[in-house]
C-alpha cells in the first residue's frame, strides 16, 4: 500500500523559488570580480534565475544538456546555477585552479554545450578554445562595460543575454532523480571522474546540512562560504543556505586573508566555512593586524585535516569550530565534529581532542571500516580500516565510466583509512596510498603533519613514505617555514619527541621552499613523492 501523500518530487529550484517566496528581501552580497561590493536578495536571484532558465530554453538547452560554469562564487554564478538546473539541465561546475589541457578534457568528456564563465579566465580559456567541439557559445559573467574583447565562439555579455528575456517563463517539472549538476574530482592519480548529483541528493544534502550539528545556521544568520561552487556545491552551501533563508555573503576572487577579513567585518559575518590554507591566511592577517571578529560565531572547515594549533586559535576567538569530512562523491558532507554528550562539559586539551576528530555523521549517512577482504571491523577508536559510506546524497557510479564503484551491500569505498569509535566520531588516519607502512604497522601521515605545524616557525608540512631497506617504509618530514623564521631538523624533531610514539618520529626533515597542491587546496603527495623519488635516509643502511 502506498502513502497518501503529495508527489512533489525534490527539485532543486523549489530552493531559491522557497527563498524568494518566504525570505526574499534577505541579501546576497558578493564582492564582484570587477571590484565593488555587489547587493541584491533572494527574491531577485529567482526572477533573474527564471530569466537564464528561459533564456537557455530559448537558446534550444534541453533536460539533460551540460551547461558549464568557470567562475567564483558571485551572485551570478549562483542564480545562472537555478536557472541551469530550473530547465533540468545540467550545471556542470568546471574548477578553474586545474590545467588548462586538464579542462579541456573535463569539458570534452562532459560534452557542455555552453559555458558560462568569469572574466578572469576568458584568457585562459581563449587558449583552449579550439579543442573544446561541443561548445556553441561562451556566457561571460559581466555587463557590456567590463565585456573583454574576446575570440571565444559566439560570446556574449551575461546582462546583455538575460535582458533578451522578460521572466514570463515557468520553471520545468520532472523526476527528482533527474541529474542537476556534475563536477570531477580532481584525480591526482588517473583520469578525472565526473561525479553526477541529481536534484534528490542535491535537496537531500541540503537538509542534512541544515542542523546545529551540522552547517549550524539560520535564517538569523549570515554565511560566508569561502569554499567555491565549483568545489562540491560549496559543500552543499548554495543548496543550504538558500532553503534557511540564510543571508549570503560571496567572496568573488579574493580569497586572501585580508580581502576575507574585510568581508567577515563589515557584513558581520556569523557563519563561514573553507579549507585550511584559507583559514590560516585568515589567521595570519588577523594575529599580524591585532584584529577581532565579534560578529563571527562558527567556522566550518574541511577538504584537509585541520591542524590542532588552528582549532585553538579559533576556540581562544571565542569561535564555535566544526571540523568537517567528506568528499566529492559525497555531496560532500560525511562527518562533522559536533559534541556531544558525553563530550559537551569537556574543557581544554580533553575538548580539542573531540573537535580535531573528522566527527560523526549526519543522518543520510552510513559509514564502516574494513579490512582489505571487506571484512567489517570494531568501532573502538583504535582499529583503522578502509573507511566505506552509503546514503542517498553518495555516487554509485561515475559519468559514462563502467567500473564498478560499490561493494556487495552499496557501500562506496572513499580511500581513505580512519578509526571510528563507540560514539561514532571518526579519525582519519590517511589516504589509503599515503599511509606509511613501517615494519607491517601503519603511520598516519595526517597526524605527523598536524604535529609538526603546531611548531612555531612551521608554515605548512608534509610527510610521505620513503623506502628503508629494514622497514620497508619510514616516515620523511617535509617543511616549509614561515617567512623570516629559522629552525633545524634538531628543532623540529625535538618539538615532536614525546608528543607520538618513538617508532612514528621522522626518520629525516627537509626544507623546501614551497609545498605543492592540487586544484582543490590539498597537498599534493604525488609531486612530493617525484621530487624526493631519489632520496635516501643517512641513517639506512642499504
Ligand atoms: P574532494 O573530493 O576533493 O573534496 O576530496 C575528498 C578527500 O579529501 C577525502 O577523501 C579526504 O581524503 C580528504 N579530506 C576531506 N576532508 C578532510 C578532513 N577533514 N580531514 C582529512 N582529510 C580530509
Amino acid at each position: 500500500m502506498l502513502g497518501l501523500m503529495q508527489d512533489w518530487p525534490l527539485l532543486c529550484h523549489r530552493i531559491i523559488e522557497h527563498a524568494a517566496t518566504v525570505h526574499g528581501t534577505q541579501e546576497v552580497v558578493t564582492r564582484s570580480v570587477e571590484g565593488p561590493i555587489h547587493r541584491t536578495n533572494y527574491a531577485e536571484i529567482r526572477d533573474r534565475a527564471v530569466k537564464v532558465s528561459q533564456r537557455l530554453d530559448r537558446d534550444g538547452i534541453k533536460l539533460g544538456d551540460r551547461v558549464a560554469t568557470i567562475a567564483w562564487n558571485t551572485w551570478r554564478h549562483l542564480e545562472a546555477w537555478y536557472g541551469i538546473m530550473g530547465i533540468g539541465a545540467i550545471c556542470h561546475t568546471v574548477n578553474p585552479r586545474l590545467f588548462p589541457d586538464q579542462i579541456a578534457w573535463i569539458i570534452n568528456h562532459a560534452e557542455d554545450r555552453v559555458v558560462m564563465v568569469d572574466i578572469t579566465f576568458v584568457p585562459m580559456l581563449e587558449k583552449i578554445a579550439d579543442k573544446l567541439p561541443s561548445v556553441e557559445r561562451y556566457i561571460v559573467f559581466t555587463e557590456k562595460a567590463h565585456m573583454p574583447e574576446t575570440t571565444l565562439k559566439n560570446a556574449v555579455a551575461y546582462e546583455d543575454w538575460i535582458a533578451q528575456a522578460d521572466g514570463n517563463f515557468k520553471w520545468k517539472t520532472f523526476d527528482e532523480n533527474t541529474a542537476a549538476a556534475m563536477c570531477y574530482t580532481s584525480g591526482t592519480t588517473g583520469d578525472p571522474k565526473g561525479v553526477l548529483y541529481s536534484h534528490r541528493s542535491n535537496v537531500l544534502h541540503a537538509l542534512m546540512a541544515n542542523t546545529g550539528d551540522s552547517l549550524g545556521a539560520n535564517a538569523g544568520d549570515t554565511m560566508l562560504p569561502v569554499v567555491p561552487l565549483f568545489h562540491a556545491n560549496s559543500w552543499g552551501i548554495a543548496f543550504s543556505a538558500p532553503s534557511m533563508g540564510t543571508k549570503l555573503v560571496l567572496p568573488g576572487a579574493k580569497l586572501d586573508g585580508a580581502s576575507v577579513f574585510e568581508l567577515l567585518d563589515t557584513e558581520k559575518v556569523t557563519h563561514t566555512a573553507g579549507v585550511p590554507t584559507v583559514w590560516l591566511m585568515l589567521l595570519n592577517h588577523i594575529a599580524a593586524n591585532r584584529l577581532k571578529l565579534p560578529h563571527l560565531r562558527f567556522v566550518v572547515c574541511g577538504g584537509s585535516a585541520m591542524p590542532r594549533s588552528m582549532i585553538k586559535a579559533f576556540v581562544d576567538m571565542g569561535v564555535t569550530v566544526r571540523h568537517a569530512w567528506g568528499m566529492t562523491e559525497m555531496s560532500p558532507i560525511g562527518t562533522l565534529a559536533a559534541l556531544k554528550p558525553p563530550f559537551a562539559e569537556l574543557q581544554g586539551e580533553a575538548r580539542l581532542d573531540i573537535l580535531q576528530t573528522q566527527g560523526y555523521p549526519p543522518f543520510g549517512v552510513q559509514m564502516k571500516i574494513t579490512d582489505d577482504a571487506g571484512k567489517d571491523l570494531p568501532w573502538d577508536g583504535k582499529t583503522f580500516g578502509r573507511l566505506k559510506v552509503a546514503g542517498p546524497a553518495v555516487s554509485k557510479a561515475y559519468f559514462r565510466v563502467d567500473t564498478e564503484i560499490l561493494d556487495k551491500d552499496g557501500y562506496f569505498d572513499t580511500g581513505d583509512v580512519a578509526t571510528i569509535d563507540q560514539y561514532g566520531y571518526m579519525r582519519i588516519t590517511d589516504r589509503s596510498k599515503d599511509v606509511i607502512k613501517s615494519g607491517g604497522e601503519w603511520i598516519s601521515s595526517i597526524d605527523l603533519e598536524n604535529l609538526a605545524v603546531g611548531h612555531p616557525a612551521v608554515a605548512e608540512a608534509a610527510v610521505i613514505g620513503i623506502h628503508h631497506p629494514k622497514w620497508d617504509e619510514r616516515p620523511l618530514l617535509i617543511v616549509q617555514l614561515k617567512p623570516g623564521q629559522t629552525a633545524t631538523r634538531e628543532d623540529i624533531l625535538k618539538f615532536m619527541d614525546g608528543k607520538i610514539a618513538k617508532w612514528w618520529m621522522p626518520d629525516d626533515v627537509v626544507f623546501v621552499e614551497g609545498i605543492p597542491h592540487t586544484a582543490t587546496g590539498k597537498i599534493l603527495k604525488t609531486a612530493l613523492r617525484d621530487t624526493f623519488k631519489a632520496y635516501r635516509f643517512p641513517n639506512a643502511a642499504a
